[in-house]
């Protein structure tokens, strides 16, 4: 069997697998809803709720069909080795073509995103992006990931010419610090994309800073991110390396609760930092990136399976989309089945953290907010949170809440 089959084999049953969990979700809708949730949609909202969901779910199938027929279709078609053609021969531009197509496959996404944001989102009242917002962002995306992809080729290029088969651990070492070296610049590119204005002085300030330093932390500056210039969705973090933080709780939580419930779910996120969860992922993070280099070695040895897509020789760039989207693509339910399990119990730990605070009640209304206006699935299937969820129900969730509250 040529590499190709095998490849079009492997993208059809990723393609399904996908299909399968989408339709899971679709249908997640007629589930009854536990008890301990039933009152955070009125019945208006829950329809509301069920229609919303089903829209989402039918465009996002709709994307993944296209998506995957689009890929489908360039790599039986050799499309990336005739577009590699037009390119001058050296081994940069070879890969700069193939990335450069690759990229601009995004192009086909774009009326899915248009239509999720300005049409679903608006429709439901979560939108507040404008167009003009809208595109920018998609064209910052757009530079900031091509950016990114042609770094991580011409490092993987630099390492397989120079180092050989030390490409394995080399190249697993610089992308986990890469990913680490993205993580730390997070708060930068947030503000490529946000502004942030200091929160005022007052009683939820020396909360915030009463929480973070009873633990030996110091606080920077706690800032409000206008997150509702994109979306009404909310949520709270906290930035820095060390013992000083910065913390940033987004507009929409502001305004939507309480002080004690800020607190709450900010006394949640410091749980994971006083629990290092960040440095469990990172681990897991390097345990895929060495995955990833095995993966690239095997690639990069073999000029057979280039051939087999019309290359001559190997071609960096497409070593990168075979690796990704086929190879790893095979393996990543897996880690994601792990890493979500691992992230699933920091969760349950870092809502005990809120509950020692003395902010159980807290939590739990203000959870229930969140869910509401994140407009949550409140009753998904048990299979499909073991599968895809990095967060446990908000039913699993206050039921341990309510656990450790009593213990
Ligand atoms: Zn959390």
């Amino acid at each position: 069997m040529s590499f190709k089959t095998i490849a079009v084999i492997i993208l059809l049953l990723v393609y399904f697998w996908g299909l399968l969990l989408k339709i899971m979700q679709w249908r997640s809708a007629k589930n009854p809803i536990p008890l301990n949730v039933a009152d955070v949609y009125d019945r208006e909202t829950y329809k509301k709720w069920r229609a919303y969901n089903a829209e989402k779910s039918r465009l996002s199938i709709l994307e993944g069909t296209v998506d995957s027929l689009a890929g489908l279709a360039l790599i039986l078609l050799n499309a990336y080795a005739a577009f590699a053609g037009l390119f001058s021969q050296t081994p940069f531009m070879q890969m700069f073509a193939v990335l450069l197509l690759s990229s601009l496959t995004f192009v086909f996404s774009l009326p899915f995103s248009y239509y999720d944001t300005m049409v679903i989102e608006e429709k439901y009242g979560f939108n507040r992006s404008s167009k003009k917002t809208f595109w920018m962002d998609q064209l910052k995306n757009f530079l900031i990931s091509f950016i990114l992809i042609m770094g991580i080729g011409a490092l993987l290029m630099w390492i397989h010419k120079g180092l050989g088969d030390w490409l394995i651990l080399v190249f697993a070492g610089a992308m986990t610090l890469l990913m680490l070296g993205i993580s730390f610049l997070y708060p930068v590119f947030s503000r490529i994309f946000n502004k942030f204005t200091p929160l005022e002085e007052g009683e939820l300030k020396d909360k915030l800073t009463g929480l973070l330093e009873k633990h030996g932390y110091r606080v920077r500056a706690i800032q409000i991110m206008d997150a509702s210039r994109r979306s009404t969705k909310s949520n709270a973090y906290f930035t820095g390396f060390g013992k000083m933080k910065t913390i940033v709780l987004y507009d929409t939580l502001v305004n939507a609760m309480t002080p004690d419930e800020i607190c709450a779910v900010f006394a949640h996120e410091m749980g994971h930092g006083l629990h290092k969860d960040t440095l469990k992922n990172q681990l897991l993070t390097f345990l895929q990136m060495l995955v990833l280099g095995v993966l690239a070695w095997l690639t990069l040895r073999s000029e057979a399976i280039f051939s087999d897509f019309g290359f001559e020789g190997v071609n960096y760039g497409f070593a990168i989309i075979l690796i990704m989207s086929v190879e790893f693509a095979l393996v990543a339910p897996l880690f994601g089945l792990l890493a979500n399990a691992v992230s699933r119990r920091a969760e349950y730990r870092a809502d005990a953290q809120a509950v020692e605070e003395g902010y159980a009640g807290a939590l739990i209304s203000g959870l229930k907010k969140l869910a509401k206006e994140n407009f949550a699935d409140l009753a998904p299937d048990p299979l499909l949170v073991k599968l895809e969820y990095s967060h446990p129900t908000l039913s699993q969730r206050i039921d341990a809440i309510e656990k450790n509250k009593k213990a």
